[in-house]
Order: C-alpha cells, then sequence, then structure tokens
C-alpha cells in the first residue's frame, strides 16, 4: 500500500489514534440522482471500523487540502474493500471530489473516526435523517441482533433516492420516505410528519439522528416530547445549510 499522501495525515492519524492510508477507487456507482457509491480498496477492516465509524477523506479546495467524512456503509473483508454512500444534493469540494471520481484514484483516508455505535440493548431503534444519512443507517441497522426492530424516516430529494437494503429476514422493519418537495434542507417539518405518522413501539427504544444542524436539533426536541429521554437519542449533525463544514469535516456547533 502506497503511503499516505500527506503528512498531516500521519500527525493527525498519531493523535487520534486511529490510522492513515492511501486507498484506491475500485468503483464508483451513481446509485440515484443524489447519491454515488465510491468503493475504496486498502486495509479495510481496520479503517471500517464497526457499524456507525466513518472516515475522513481528505480533498482539496483550490490549493486548500481539507477533510470531510463519510461514514462506512458496508465492509468487505475479502476483497479488503469498504464503501461509501456520499451525497450529491449540494455543491461542495467533497460533493465534486465524489462526482469526479474514477477508478484507480488514490485517495487519503484516516480513520476509523466515531463515537455513535448501535445501542445492543434497545428493543428497537429509530433513524432519522436524510440521503446523505442513509448509507450510515443502514450498515447500523444491519448490525442489529435478530429478533429487533429498525425503523427509518429519511427525507429524500428525488422518488429514486429511496433505495432499500437486504436485512435478516427476522428483523422488523419500516421506513417512511419522506418527498423534500422543494423544502429547504433546514426545515424539519417533513422529517416531523413523518415522525407524526409514526407510533413508536412499546418497551425500550433508541434513535439515531444524523444531517442537517438545525433540522436534527428540532426532532430531538420533538422525540423528547413523545416521552423518549436524552440517553435514548444519539444525535450527529452531518452538516449545517449555508456554511461549509470546517477543514476537519465538522459542521460549526455555534448557536
Ligand atoms: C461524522 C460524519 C459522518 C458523515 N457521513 C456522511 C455520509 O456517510 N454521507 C454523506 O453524504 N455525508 C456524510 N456526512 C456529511 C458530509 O461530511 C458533509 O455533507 C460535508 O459538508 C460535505 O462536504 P462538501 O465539501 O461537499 O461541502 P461543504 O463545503 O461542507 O458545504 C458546501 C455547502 O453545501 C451545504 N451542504 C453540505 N453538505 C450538504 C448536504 N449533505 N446536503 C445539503 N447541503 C449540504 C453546506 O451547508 C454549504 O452551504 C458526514 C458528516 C459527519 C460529520
Amino acid at each position: 500500500m502506497p503511503a499516505p499522501q500527506h503528512t498531516s495525515s500521519v500527525d493527525l492519524a498519531a493523535r487520534l489514534k486511529v490510522l492513515a492510508r492511501s486507498c484506491v477507487v475500485v468503483a464508483v456507482t451513481p446509485l440515484s440522482p443524489s447519491l454515488v457509491e465510491v468503493v475504496l480498496r486498502g486495509d479495510a477492516v481496520d479503517l471500517a471500523g464497526v457499524a456507525g465509524n466513518d472516515v475522513m477523506v481528505l480533498v482539496h479546495d483550490g490549493d486548500i487540502a481539507i477533510r470531510r467524512r463519510y461514514t462506512v456503509r458496508a465492509l468487505d473483508p475479502e476483497e479488503d474493500t469498504f464503501s461509501l454512500w456520499i451525497s450529491l444534493t449540494h455543491d461542495g469540494p467533497a460533493s465534486r471530489w465524489a462526482r469526479h471520481a474514477h477508478v484507480g484514484d488514490v485517495v487519503d483516508i484516516v480513520g476509523p473516526r466515531g463515537k455513535i455505535f448501535l445501542e445492543e440493548s434497545a428493543d428497537w431503534h429509530l433513524f432519522i435523517g436524510d440521503v446523505s444519512s442513509l448509507g450510515a443507517f443502514y450498515r447500523l441497522a444491519q448490525s442489529i441482533e435478530t429478533p429487533g426492530r429498525a425503523i427509518f424516516i429519511v427525507e429524500i430529494d428525488d422518488p429514486v433516492d429511496a433505495l432499500t437494503a437486504t436485512f435478516d429476514e427476522e428483523l422488523g422493519v419500516t421506513a417512511i420516505f419522506v418527498d423534500r418537495n422543494g423544502r429547504g434542507h433546514d426545515d424539519p417539518a417533513g422529517l416531523l410528519s413523518g415522525l407524526a405518522a409514526l407510533t413508536l413501539p412499546p418497551d425500550e427504544g433508541h434513535a439515531y439522528l444524523f444531517g442537517e444542524f438545525h433540522v436534527m436539533r428540532t426532532l430531538k426536541s420533538a422525540l423528547l416530547d413523545r416521552g423518549l429521554n436524552a440517553t435514548q437519542v444519539s444525535l450527529k449533525a452531518f452538516y449545517r445549510i449555508g456554511q461549509s463544514n470546517g477543514p476537519n469535516g465538522e459542521p460549526s456547533k455555534d448557536d
């Protein structure tokens, strides 16, 4: 495997106690108008970690190298590959990188990252987000020990974005795909209506909220109003409308 392209990646990975590797793009597959799958080869088992983990991808914004985070969708240990599902619904350095990625490209990766994992003790798992969170949700749901229940409420930009996945047949699965219908990415109305349509199952559940900063905050409040307590909600802002994520790949947390 070639050395990482950027020395800063080696330093960053040492600080974070994770890996810095150069991976090779082995497939680029458009999945829908809003999502492309990029498959990378190289140290896949270690970089992909466990369900919920993401990797930092080094991309270029003009002459400046910045990092963007993408959650691992799936791991194939035999092929030494892992895949990312990348949203193309906006224009940014990373969406441009994904749009123009080619087989054979070498990509600087730091990982695994992330602190949100499956809450194993939960009887049901509720995943709420948009197309950028679909890959994360499907890997998490595929790691649920059966019998169990996965519920998805996902806002989509195009009907074809309602991509499905294969789950253990003993897993109960409910999916609500909400059409965006021209609403902004910072408008929570669509996901709130999806949540309102859902009767939460009895017993103990856990919710995973991945998506736009303001929308996810609003959905967390709605879940608390529905009787979940804060420890039952894992929230990760993936991006913040109108602002680029920082060079470390994180959206601003300022109010
Ligand atoms: C831990 C973590 C895991 C993530 N996993 C995934 C993943 O698996 N798949 C995925 O697609 N994204 C994922 N994201 C989100 C992704 O990193 C951001 O969307 C990132 O901002 C894209 O970078 P960019 O350079 O294209 O755009 P930026 O330069 O960050 O932003 C440019 C403009 O586009 C807007 N924008 C950015 N992202 C979006 C979006 N998704 N939808 C609408 N508008 C947007 C911004 O508000 C800004 O106005 C993750 C983020 C984090 C923090």
